[in-house]
Parts: C-alpha cells; structure tokens; sequence
C-alpha cells in the first residue's frame, strides 16, 4: 500500500518523558506568539482543513492501514475531521462576552472570555482524525495550545495531522503530539491532569479510564470535558416504518464494525413488528455486509481493532447464547480472513440482564429485545448509567415527543440514526460524559469567563 511518508517525516515523534518538556516549553496560549487575532487563527484552521482534504486519499489509507475501518469510511472521517476545523475557524470570530446593565451609575460590568490555558487532548482509536480536530479546532479558535495524546492503536493519523499543521504554517508548539505506549499512558495522563500550565483536560474514550482522569483533575480543580461510553438503545415501537428503521439499524450498528460509542448497541423492538423487523434486517445483513480488507474496495466491514477487543465479543456472544439468546446469524470469528475478523451477527431472544445488552459491545453484533409497551422500553432504555446516544423509530408523532421528552440521552435520532456533524453538540448524560463538543457549545470548554467591573466616575 502506498502511503505518502513524507506526510508523516516532518514530526518528530516524541518519546514519553517528552511531555513534561513539552507543556514546559508551550506557550500557554496562542497570544504568546503574537497571533492575537481571531481571523488569523481562522486563517491557519482553515488552511489545515482544506490541506486535510487535499490530502485526503492518503490520510484516509493511513487510517485504515492502522485502525481496520473499509477506505470509504476512513475518506468520510477525514472529510468529518477537516470539517471541525472549518467550524471553529469560523466560530472563533464570535466568541461573545456580555456587557452588562449595571445596576449601578458608576460602574461599568463585563463579563469576558479569555482562553483557559494549555489543552491536554486525549482520543481513542476509533475516530483517530475527528476526535482530535473535534477538541484541538475548538481549543485553537478560543485561544489555546495543545497536547495531543492519540490511541496506542492510532499514532499514525495524529502524527499526519501534526505534519499538515507544521505545512500550513500552525507555529511549532501550538499543536503538540506526544505518543505513548500502554505502560506509559497511564503516567503521560496524569501529568496532563495535573500539570499546572495545563488549562483543561479533554478525554474522549471509556467511562472507567473517564472516572481516573476525573479523580486526576480533582487535585488541582481542572476543568474537564469527557466524551465516555455509551449503550446506545434503538427502539423500534409498532408503528414504525420497518424500511426505515432496518435502513437506520444497518447504518448506526455496521459503522466502523461497531466500533463507535453511538452505535446502536441495545435494540428494543415492540412485539407487533419484531418478526418483521428480524427478517428484514437479517436480509439486509446478509445482502449488504462485505467482510474483508479494508483496502478492497466494496469491502463495508474490516477487522476488528485488536486481538484483546475480539475476544471480548466473542465471549459476549458465546454467553449470550450460553443463556439461551437465538443466533439468527453469524456468531463467530471468521478466521479465513485473519484473526481481527468477526461475523455480523444478530441474536434474538436477548435478555436485559445478559453481558451483551448491559455492556457496551463495540463489535458488529445487534442484539434484539422483545418489549410490549412504550414505558417497558423507556424503563430498560433509562436503566443504564450510561447516557450518550439514542435511536427511536415510530410515526406517531405524539409518541415521538412523549419519548424524546423521557429517553435520558444527550444525543436523540428518530427516524433517523446518522446525526453526526460539527454543526450539533455532541455529549452525553449521566455516566457517559460531562460538557458538549462541536457546535457553538464546543468552544465554551477552551475558555474562562472573567467578570469585569470598571469605575466609570
Ligand atoms: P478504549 O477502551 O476504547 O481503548 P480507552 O479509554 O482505554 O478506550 O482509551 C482511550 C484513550 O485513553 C487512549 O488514548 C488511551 O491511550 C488513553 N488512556 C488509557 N488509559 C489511560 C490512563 N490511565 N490515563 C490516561 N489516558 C489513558
């Protein structure tokens, strides 16, 4: 495969013990360079966002090279990050303070926003692009610098994206990359948490190491923003549209392999439509999902991250089964392929309390709940601590108000299951997260209000 090298040569790739260097060396925010300005910030984000997509191809054969998602995925999450960046260049220009009617004649009130500091980033794997233009465009708009720690699994597209930002003229130490291996995470995660030039932590990634940074930010009362976990419940009430709803399920569960803290991981589905449903959707599976390598092209499902993720779903599936859930299809490692590759699988006759409903999956499972009625759903939906996403399917109006009112997620779908881009908040409630990323509320994490109140006599 050919991957472009020079995209990658330019960044020095940074040993562990070279984050304390790092965050010694930035500059607290970007003002400290004498880029004051919002438009010049604009500027530099827009040439990173539109060099991203000039290099597009390559970027997204390094993101599939190593993270497994099929290369039309991957072309799609680099045109989703370079849009990030195109978002908050432009939002950058209205980061709005308030001026303040003061109750007072000799007084003159402000509230103003200023940056926070540095911004430690740390993403996960299976967005290696999106999730770190999603938090650095944001933080680079309102102000600040940034250390990014990318995925074990995942240096490659960090490392790209630091030599497109070197190209396009971001100063050296504005946007830092520091690489870590599994033992050295653990350490390089703690001094972002707890250093003090450090402004905020942004996390996205799972709720247990979500709750270590928590309690790491705790010490030196540091801003946090999380993106944890989800279990995503997918509720497909009698009214439905069945095309809809199979046509929705396919693309929410089959992204990525599963690999995505939306992804449908809960299906529920009412008793009137569920054999309809089931028959549809396996069709469905059966016609549209295309196991194999990535790279080849018509390829929709690659292979599952590592070796450590595979074993947990072929457990979760092992013992749903164990527990008397139907295998309507697939259900094991195709080991043809290579040892990451799992069927698209579909069980049936799950039960609320077995591992694969409880637990967030990340793999290409869907596993189906029969439910009777509309609070039944919602009091299985609402059970979970966790919180991020939810996907109802219904055409009866009143009954998609009444939900979306009572479903605890802090991202809704009905009738609709890709809700994704930079323009909407993205986060969750309850257990799956703190703050909101993209949209106009993305930026508010990089920056501290200041109130301000001048003598005017
Ligand atoms: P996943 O289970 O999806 O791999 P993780 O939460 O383990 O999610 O990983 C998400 C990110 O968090 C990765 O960049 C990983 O290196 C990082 N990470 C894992 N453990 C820690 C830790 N103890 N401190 C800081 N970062 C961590």
């Amino acid at each position: 495969m050919a991957i472009n090298a020079s995209l990658l040569a330019p960044m020095e790739k940074l040993a562990f013990g070279g984050t304390r260097a790092m965050l010694r060396r930035s500059p607290r925010i970007f003002a400290d360079l004498g880029l004051r300005l919002n438009p010049e910030r604009g500027s530099l984000l827009l040439a990173w966002s539109m060099k991203m997509m000039e290099q597009q191809e390559e970027l997204a054969k390094i993101m599939t090279a190593e993270q497994g998602k099929p290369l039309t995925e991957s072309r799609g999450e680099i045109a989703y990050a370079a849009s990030f960046l195109q978002w908050f260049a432009e939002e950058g220009r209205r980061i709005l303070g308030d001026v303040i009617p003061s109750p007072y004649k000799d007084r003159q009130m402000f509230a103003m926003k200023f940056p926070i500091g540095v911004a430690g980033l740390i993403t996960p794997w299976n967005f290696p692009s999106a999730m770190i233009t999603r938090k650095a465009g944001a933080a680079l708009a309102a102000g600040c610098t940034c250390v990014v720690k990318p995925a074990e699994d995942t240096p490659l597209s960090a490392l790209a994206l630091a030599a497109i930002a070197e190209e396009v003229g971001v100063p050296r130490g504005v946007f830092n990359v520091v690489t870590g291996s599994r033992e050295t995470t653990p350490e390089i995660g703690k001094l972002l948490c707890e250093h003090p030039n450090v402004g905020v932590l942004s996390f996205t990634g799972s709720t247990e190491v979500g709750k270590i940074l928590y309690k790491q930010c705790a010490s030196g009362v540091k801003r946090l923003a999380l993106e944890l976990g989800g279990n995503a419940p997918f509720i497909v009430f009698n009214s439905a549209s069945v095309s809809k709803a199979v046509q929705s399920a396919m693309a929410s569960k089959f992204r990525n392999m599963g690999q995505t803290c939306v992804c449908a991981n809960r299906f529920l589905v009412q008793e009137g439509i569920h054999d309809e449903f089931v028959s549809r959707l396996k069709e469905a599976m059966v016609k549209e999902l295309v196991l194999g390598d990535g790279l080849n092209s018509g390829v929709t499902q690659g292979p599952l991250v590592n070796q450590q993720q595979i074993n947990r779903i072929d457990e979760l599936v092992r013992d749903a089964v164990s527990r008397g859930a139907k295998l309507v299809m697939g259900g094991k490692k195709a080991e043809d392929l290579g040892p990451l590759y799992f069927e698209p699988t579909l069980l049936v006759d799950v039960k609320t309390e077995m591992p694969c409903f409880q637990e967030e999956q990340f793999g290409p499972v869907v596993t189906i709940v029969k439910f009777k009625t509309e609070e039944e759903a919602l009091k299985i939906a609402n059970k979970s601590r966790r919180g991020l996403s939810g996907y109802i399917f219904s055409q009866d109006i009143k009954q998609v108000f009444r939900v979306v009112k009572k479903l605890e997620v802090g991202i809704l779908g009905a009738n609709e299951a890709l809700l994704s881009s930079c323009e909407a908040p993205f986060g969750g409630v309850k257990e799956s997260g703190i703050g909101r990323e993209g949209s106009h509320f993305g930026i508010e994490e990089y920056l501290e209000v200041k109130y301000v109140c001048i003598d005017t006599l």
